[in-house]
């Protein structure tokens, strides 16, 4: 007889092993503070594995030992928390008009948060690789002078990202086939730790299952408010990538075909109708020019001026029908609204809601809430660090030095 199993298959110790501490250490950071024996009672291991486990976490420095436990029957056990205070993981997001730079440590404390103005639409692949190049090698420098070693980087950027690394197609930078994880690798001299390049919208639906206050639900979305719109689709636990990498390009789905013209050259594309740059007034304004005359929106829909409401809902309108089709299609638990969204989410909101519930089939839009991000501009960079601690979580530890 042929059962089915789902029992993992048959793996090298060296494997196992790695696997292993990866449970341990997940749990640790999950259950903080917790003792060996939690540690064995949550994750099935025996006793004498955890001690051996966790022995070799505490001598990489990503587990220590903290006091003893009070308040409990028996011989006090002593508890355990998340050390990683040697190490440092990078996120960098490239963006049309800023670079961000945001290092946190093991138990994702922020290290350092570095934005500055970037002319991105006017600024070619290989002179953005050097820019970032050149603010990683800082972040570096900083973290060596903490005596921190840098367990990866990951580079978020607007546009669609293949597997290996390669931007195909960035409208909004216009950039093409450009290999920035290759040519930044090479521009920081092979630098000893993981260079990723990915999504700007994967990662800071990364940063939002780890960091933001939805973090941990299952089926969660991410929607970029920037220059463009796109989609982070976290489903059942995890980051949703699709056939070549290129999930999650809601922006250029066709919401109107007599509506304005999107960077890409169609017509009616959600970005175009429910971008920023159907918000504002003069959509072709430079990159800086763009967070004055959002303030100035903010000002005058605080004050209840006719044209901005209407502008506004508008937009939150065709917002919602995009917001709509994802839960049709998704059923996620919350769809996050991030970048410029943020500070215009007040009057947004009520529109993107109607739509919401008017257009999705499953009855109380299959309980999708939608909610403004909390983790500000720096998502997408922060996302970067929270992938490199994604890829330390399932297995892929630091050497012992
Ligand atoms: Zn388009």
């Amino acid at each position: 007889m042929i059962t089915p199993t789902t029992d993992p298959q048959p793996a090298d110790f060296a494997d196992v092993r790695a696997t292993n501490l990866a449970v341990v250490l997940r749990s640790v950071r999950e259950h903080a503070p917790c003792s060996r024996a939690d540690i064995a009672a949550s994750t099935g291991l025996n006793k004498a594995t955890v001690s051996s486990l966790v022995a070799d976490l505490i001598d990489r420095r990503l587990v220590r030992e903290t006091g003893l436990t009070e308040n409990r029957v028996g011989r006090p056990a002593t508890m355990l928390v998340l050390d990683g205070s040697p190490y440092a993981a990078i996120g960098v997001e490239v963006n049309v008009d800023y670079v961000t730079a945001v290092a946190v440590d093991l138990s994702g404390e922020r290290l350092l948060s570095w934005r500055r103005s970037f002319p991105g639409a006017t600024t070619t692949a290989a002179q953005a690789v050097a820019t970032v190049a050149a603010i990683v090698r800082r972040v570096v420098n900083r973290m060596a002078r903490e005596e921190r070693q840098v367990l990866g980087l990951a580079v978020g950027v607007p546009g669609l990202v293949g597997a290996d690394g390669t931007v195909r197609v960035a409208p909004n930078l216009g950039w093409r086939d450009a290999d920035v994880c290759g040519d930044l690798t090479r521009a920081l001299r092979d630098p000893g730790f993981p260079v990723r390049v990915d999504n700007d919208a994967n990662l800071a639906a990364l940063a939002e299952h780890r960091f933001g206050p939805w973090a941990g639900t299952a089926n969660l979305v991410y929607l970029t408010g920037e220059i463009g719109v796109g989609a982070g689709v976290v489903l059942d636990g995890c980051l949703r990538r699709g056939g070549q990498g290129y999930v999650g390009e809601i922006g250029h789905i066709q919401l109107d075909p007599f509506g304005a013209e999107c960077r890409c050259g169609r017509l009616g594309c959600l970005e175009a109708v429910a971008g920023i740059g159907a918000v504002l007034e003069h959509p072709a304004l430079s990159p800086a020019e763009v967070e004055i005359e959002l303030d100035e929106v903010v000002r005058l829909a605080r004050a209840a001026d006719s044209r901005t409401l209407s502008t506004l809902a508008a937009v939150g309108h065709n917002l919602g029908k995009g917001v709509a089709m994802i839960a049709n299609l998704l059923n996620p638990e919350v769809v996050i609204l991030g970048g410029y969204y943020v500070p215009l989410a007040p009057w947004l909101l009520p529109a993107v809601e109607a739509e919401l519930r008017g257009r999705t089939i499953a009855p109380d839009a299959g309980g999708c809430q939608v909610v403004a991000s909390t983790l500000g501009y720096g998502a997408a960079a922060l996302g970067g660090a929270a992938r490199v601690l994604d890829s330390v979580d399932s297995g892929r530890l630091p050497r012992v030095s």
